[in-house]
Protein backbone atom coordinates (compact mmCIF):
# COMPACT_ATOMS: atom_id res chain seq x y z
CA UNK A 1 0.00 0.00 0.00
CA UNK A 2 1.39 3.56 -0.43
CA UNK A 3 1.63 6.08 2.10
CA UNK A 4 0.88 9.23 0.40
CA UNK A 5 -1.66 9.99 -1.73
CA UNK A 6 -1.64 12.00 -5.03
CA UNK A 7 -5.51 12.33 -4.51
CA UNK A 8 -5.76 13.93 -1.36
CA UNK A 9 -5.38 17.31 -0.73
CA UNK A 10 -1.59 18.76 0.88
CA UNK A 11 -2.56 20.83 3.56
CA UNK A 12 0.43 23.29 1.94
CA UNK A 13 -1.72 23.51 -1.22
CA UNK A 14 -4.17 26.96 -1.23
CA UNK A 15 -7.37 26.13 -1.15
CA UNK A 16 -10.66 27.38 0.12
CA UNK A 17 -11.83 26.86 3.54
CA UNK A 18 -14.91 25.42 3.85
CA UNK A 19 -17.64 24.58 6.40
CA UNK A 20 -20.56 22.16 6.64
CA UNK A 21 -22.32 19.70 9.37
CA UNK A 22 -24.69 17.66 9.63
CA UNK A 23 -28.59 17.77 9.13
CA UNK A 24 -29.67 18.68 13.09
CA UNK A 25 -26.05 21.16 13.37
CA UNK A 26 -24.23 19.15 15.97
CA UNK A 27 -21.65 17.63 13.91
CA UNK A 28 -19.51 20.72 12.29
CA UNK A 29 -16.39 20.45 10.25
CA UNK A 30 -13.71 22.71 8.39
CA UNK A 31 -11.84 21.17 5.07
CA UNK A 32 -9.14 23.43 3.18
CA UNK A 33 -9.14 22.35 -0.31
CA UNK A 34 -7.93 23.46 -3.66
CA UNK A 35 -9.75 20.27 -5.63
CA UNK A 36 -12.65 20.68 -7.97
CA UNK A 37 -13.33 16.80 -8.15
CA UNK A 38 -16.19 14.62 -5.56
CA UNK A 39 -16.51 11.45 -6.48
CA UNK A 40 -19.69 9.68 -6.92
CA UNK A 41 -19.51 5.86 -5.66
CA UNK A 42 -21.53 3.30 -6.51
CA UNK A 43 -20.86 1.02 -3.98
CA UNK A 44 -23.36 -0.75 -1.39
CA UNK A 45 -22.91 1.55 1.02
CA UNK A 46 -22.34 4.67 -0.82
CA UNK A 47 -25.27 4.25 -3.41
CA UNK A 48 -27.60 4.01 -0.38
CA UNK A 49 -26.26 7.14 0.85
CA UNK A 50 -25.54 9.41 -1.79
CA UNK A 51 -22.02 10.66 -0.43
CA UNK A 52 -20.04 12.30 -3.04
CA UNK A 53 -16.47 11.86 -1.80
CA UNK A 54 -13.67 14.37 -1.43
CA UNK A 55 -11.01 13.18 0.12
CA UNK A 56 -8.42 14.90 2.13
CA UNK A 57 -5.58 14.67 5.03
CA UNK A 58 -6.12 14.52 8.22
CA UNK A 59 -4.59 18.05 8.37
CA UNK A 60 -6.57 19.53 6.14
CA UNK A 61 -9.65 18.90 8.09
CA UNK A 62 -10.93 20.28 11.27
CA UNK A 63 -14.01 18.90 13.45
CA UNK A 64 -15.25 21.65 15.25
CA UNK A 65 -18.35 20.64 17.18
CA UNK A 66 -20.10 17.35 17.61
CA UNK A 67 -17.79 14.44 18.66
CA UNK A 68 -20.21 13.45 21.59
CA UNK A 69 -22.97 12.93 18.36
CA UNK A 70 -20.47 10.92 16.79
CA UNK A 71 -21.22 7.34 16.12
CA UNK A 72 -19.66 4.76 14.17
CA UNK A 73 -20.68 1.91 11.16
CA UNK A 74 -18.30 -0.56 9.70
CA UNK A 75 -18.78 -4.26 7.61
CA UNK A 76 -16.74 -6.08 5.15
CA UNK A 77 -13.13 -5.50 6.06
CA UNK A 78 -13.81 -2.49 8.36
CA UNK A 79 -11.60 -0.43 7.60
CA UNK A 80 -13.42 2.71 6.94
CA UNK A 81 -15.01 3.99 9.59
CA UNK A 82 -18.94 5.13 8.44
CA UNK A 83 -19.25 8.19 10.75
CA UNK A 84 -22.46 9.49 11.34
CA UNK A 85 -24.18 11.50 13.64
CA UNK A 86 -26.60 9.26 15.82
CA UNK A 87 -29.20 12.16 15.92
CA UNK A 88 -30.03 13.22 12.71
CA UNK A 89 -28.38 10.51 10.68
CA UNK A 90 -26.16 12.17 8.37
CA UNK A 91 -22.86 11.36 7.17
CA UNK A 92 -21.17 14.57 6.80
CA UNK A 93 -17.53 13.05 6.66
CA UNK A 94 -15.95 9.33 7.30
CA UNK A 95 -12.83 7.36 7.12
CA UNK A 96 -11.95 5.94 3.83
CA UNK A 97 -11.04 2.32 3.35
CA UNK A 98 -8.91 4.13 0.04
CA UNK A 99 -7.10 6.48 2.37
CA UNK A 100 -7.53 4.96 6.11
CA UNK A 101 -5.01 7.77 7.29
CA UNK A 102 -7.18 10.65 5.78
CA UNK A 103 -10.58 11.84 5.63
CA UNK A 104 -13.19 11.65 3.27
CA UNK A 105 -15.69 14.83 3.31
CA UNK A 106 -19.22 14.39 1.93
CA UNK A 107 -19.36 17.40 -0.72
CA UNK A 108 -23.36 17.18 -0.07
CA UNK A 109 -22.81 18.46 3.42
CA UNK A 110 -20.79 21.77 2.53
CA UNK A 111 -23.04 24.63 3.53
CA UNK A 112 -24.61 26.87 0.96
CA UNK A 113 -24.01 26.04 -2.69
CA UNK A 114 -20.15 25.09 -2.16
CA UNK A 115 -21.13 21.48 -3.55
CA UNK A 116 -21.61 23.42 -7.37
CA UNK A 117 -18.27 24.08 -7.45
CA UNK A 118 -17.01 20.49 -7.59
CA UNK A 119 -17.50 18.55 -10.96
CA UNK A 120 -18.93 14.93 -9.96
CA UNK A 121 -16.98 12.17 -11.73
CA UNK A 122 -17.83 8.15 -11.34
CA UNK A 123 -16.07 5.58 -9.33
CA UNK A 124 -16.90 2.02 -9.61
CA UNK A 125 -16.35 1.01 -6.26
CA UNK A 126 -18.54 -2.02 -7.30
CA UNK A 127 -15.14 -3.15 -8.53
CA UNK A 128 -13.45 -1.43 -5.61
CA UNK A 129 -9.96 -3.57 -5.49
CA UNK A 130 -9.63 -2.71 -9.76
CA UNK A 131 -10.38 1.01 -9.06
CA UNK A 132 -8.58 2.08 -6.16
CA UNK A 133 -5.44 2.82 -7.34
CA UNK A 134 -6.84 5.16 -9.80
CA UNK A 135 -7.78 7.33 -6.88
CA UNK A 136 -4.98 7.11 -4.38
ZN1 LIG B 1 -26.92 15.64 13.34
Amino acid sequence: MRSESSRATSPEATGLLLEGGCHCGRVRFRVRTSERRALDCNCSMCGMKGFLHLIVTKDAFELLSGSEAITTYTWGTHVAKHTFCRFCGVHPFYTPRSHPDGVDVNVRCLDGDAASRFVVEPFDGKEWEANVDRIR
